[in-house]
């Protein structure tokens, strides 16, 4: 029985990491899980799951559950500390890192120090404190799942055991992309968008953050960074592949010719499940491949000029040091932004050009230079979203 910790329960992955749990009660049991502000549907998880200890992310948010739940044995906190104590508590044999953002960095390395398996989707934990993160995960001799489907699936192609093959054998990564539901648009056609046009996207059905960053390709390009601290390697050794229908999930090249694809229908329980339970596989319930059915599978190059999020999240990795945490942060604000229709979908590209080219760079010695950057990175993105100098 493994004991599972979802920081970010009440999200996209929080709900698909609930379903695994359902259909295996024998093998899983959600000891804590933390959220934001989902009152209603903490209140669900609280008498469907009864777990041990519950965190929200604030004392108002906290209460309101607490009083939803009053014939549960459940301890009820609420805030970050208390979220890097679940995290990190002795019973706990997994943790989920599904907060969205750079606020998921703290609870997710608490984890990580604990020494806990840990299942990451919250990329921009990886994103900004790429050296550091790693590090800890060395040092600590963690179990790290990619639960992010691309690199999941590159994990799943890649050889396994065996240190240093990366470097040996293979020749490229293959990151695919779905391109979002604006890959076919003009940039005129982009101007007007919507946030509802860009929180639909053809395959997947995520939060509403993760789903602006695929529509602008940001995704992408945190992903690409991503890659670059989860396998050692630089953007320079990724591809990245547009492929509309989601069914590859992303691919390794090697010197011998060999292409090895992981692929199935585009749905996050699968490489969720895959995390779970490495190197066993479980059921998921996904549906299974019918190729006869998608009888098709395209591929082409990204547009870099529609796309610049993708180009900057390479040059940030190249910049190095605190550049990486710098672009993220700008980019939380601006998508915050476009989704609250303070600015348009294209501006999010020029703010994050804007706060990358204009923030100073330091090593990242440690958290401290992390948590700076992301606070000068946000300071400066509100400051060009007020002056509206990007127009
Ligand atoms: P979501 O918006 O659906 O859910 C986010 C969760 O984080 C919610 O439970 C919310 O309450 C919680 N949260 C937000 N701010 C918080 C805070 N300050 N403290 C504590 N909890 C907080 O997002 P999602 O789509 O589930 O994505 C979660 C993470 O997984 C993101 O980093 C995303 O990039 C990554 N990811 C998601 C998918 C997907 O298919 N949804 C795929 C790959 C990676
Ligand atoms: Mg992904």
């Amino acid at each position: 029985m493994q004991n599972i910790c979802l920081l970010g329960a009440t999200g996209s992955i929080g709900s698909s990491t609930l379903d695994l749990i359902s259909q295996h009660p024998d093998r899983f049991r959600l000891i804590s899980a933390a959220a934001n502000e989902s009152v209603e549907r903490m209140v669900e998880i609280c008498h469907e799951f009864q777990p041990e200890r519950i965190v929200m992310g604030s004392e108002k948010a906290r209460d309101a559950v607490a009083q939803a739940c009053p014939n549960l044995s459940i301890q009820f906190d609420y805030d970050t500390t208390a979220m890097t104590e679940i995290a990190s508590e002795s019973n706990v044999d997994q943790v989920v890192a599904a907060i969205v953002g750079f606020a998921g960095l703290t609870s997710t390395l608490a984890a990580i120090r604990a020494g806990k398996r840990v299942l990451l989707a919250n990329k921009e934990s990886l994103v900004t404190a790429g050296k550091l993160f790693m590090d800890e995960v060395a040092k600590h001799d963690v179990t790290l799942m990619p639960i992010d489907s691309e690199h999941n699936a590159i994990y799943q192609c890649l050889p396994q055991n065996e240190s240093g093959a990366i470097k040996r054998s293979v020749d490229k990564i293959l990151l695919t992309a779905s391109g979002g539901p604006f890959r076919s648009f003009s940039n005129e056609q982009m101007l007007s968008v919507t946030p509802e046009q860009a929180c639909k996207h053809p395959n997947w059905s995520m939060g509403r953050k993760i789903s602006v960053d695929s529509a602008s390709m940001m995704n992408k390009g945190l992903e690409l960074i991503e890659a670059c601290w989860l396998f050692d390697v630089e953007p320079d050794d990724i591809e990245v592949v547009i492929h509309p229908q989601s069914i590859i999930h992303s691919m390794v090249s090697y010197d011998d010719g060999s292409v090895i694809a992981q692929m199935g229908n585009p749905d996050m329980k699968v490489p969720i499940a895959y995390g779970m339970t490495w190197p066993e596989r479980i059921t998921t319930q996904v549906e299974p491949l019918d190729l006869f059915e998608i009888a098709q599978l395209d591929f082409s190059k990204p547009d870099l000029e529609k796309f610049p999020n993708l180009r900057l999240a390479a040059d940030a990795w190249y910049i190095g040091g605190t550049a990486m945490a710098s672009l993220n942060a700008a980019n939380e604000v601006a998508v915050d932004a476009f989704l609250n229709k303070r600015i348009g979908f294209l501006d999010i590209a020029k703010i994050n050009t804007e706060v990358l080219e204009q923030t100073a760079v330091f090593p990242v010695t440690d958290l401290e230079a992390v948590f700076g950057a992301d606070k000068t990175a946000r300071q400066k993105a509100n400051d060009v979203i007020n002056s509206k100098a990007f127009l």
